[in-house]
C-alpha cells in the first residue's frame, strides 16, 4: 500500500469523507500518492476505515466507483472552501451514494435472541454501503457547525483538506508549514540578492 508519509490533515480521523478526498496527495517532490491505486489497496483502505470486512477483495470496478466518488467529494469540498457554487454534477454524485443503498438496520427475526435489527450489509452492496457511509459523512460536515473550517492546505504543492483546528491555521501539517515557509524565506533570499 503506497503510504502517504505526511501525518494526517486535522479533521480526518473524524471525517471519513476527508479520509476519503486526502487518499490522494501531491508530495513536495510533485508526485502523486494515491491509496487507492489498485482494488487491493482500494480494498485495504476500506478495511483501515471500518467500511468493509477482514477478508473482503474488491473488484476493479468498485475500486473505480470509490476513486469517482472521492474526485466529486474533492470539487464540493473545494468549493465550500472557496465559498462558491458546487457543480451540480458533483453533488448529485454525493447524493447518488447517499441513497443507493437502505442505510436503515432492518428488522430480522432469530430464534435463540427473538426481533433484532441487523445492518444490511451483502457483498456485492459493500462498496455501496462504504459510499453511503461517506457521502452521509460529507454532508454531516457540509452543513453542520464546522463547514466553514474547511480548508484546502495553502502550501503548494499539497492539496489535502482539512477542517481548521484555529481560523488563521493554514498548513495540513507541521511539515507542510515548515515548506511553507522556508519557501517564503528563499524567495526572499532571491529579492533582496544583488541583481546581477
Ligand atoms: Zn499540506
Amino acid at each position: 500500500m503506497t503510504k502517504v508519509a505526511l501525518p494526517p490533515a486535522p479533521g480526518t480521523a473524524e471525517h471519513l469523507c476527508l479520509a476519503l478526498a486526502n487518499s490522494i496527495v501531491m508530495l513536495p517532490g510533485g508526485q502523486r500518492a494515491d491509496e487507492l491505486n489498485t482494488p487491493g489497496n482500494a480494498t485495504a483502505w476500506l478495511i483501515s476505515h471500518d467500511l468493509a470486512p477482514e477478508g473482503t477483495g474488491l473488484l476493479a470496478y468498485c475500486q473505480l466507483q470509490l476513486t469517482d466518488l472521492r474526485e466529486n467529494l474533492r470539487r464540493v469540498l473545494e468549493s465550500r472552501a472557496e465559498g462558491v457554487s458546487p457543480s451540480a454534477g458533483a453533488l448529485g454524485a454525493i447524493n447518488r451514494a447517499l441513497t443507493a443503498v437502505p442505510s436503515a438496520a432492518l428488522l430480522q427475526y432469530d430464534p435463540d435472541e427473538g426481533l433484532l435489527r441487523v445492518p444490511s450489509h451483502p457483498t456485492t452492496q459493500l462498496v455501496d454501503h462504504a459510499m453511503a457511509q461517506i457521502a452521509e459523512d460529507a454532508a454531516a460536515l457540509l452543513t453542520g457547525p464546522d463547514a466553514h473550517r474547511i480548508a484546502h492546505c495553502a502550501s503548494a504543492p499539497c492539496d489535502r483538506f482539512m477542517v481548521r483546528t484555529h481560523a488563521r491555521r493554514q498548513w495540513c501539517s507541521e511539515r507542510c508549514g515548515a515548506r511553507q515557509r522556508a519557501n517564503r524565506a528563499y524567495a526572499r533570499k532571491l529579492d533582496n540578492a544583488p541583481a546581477g
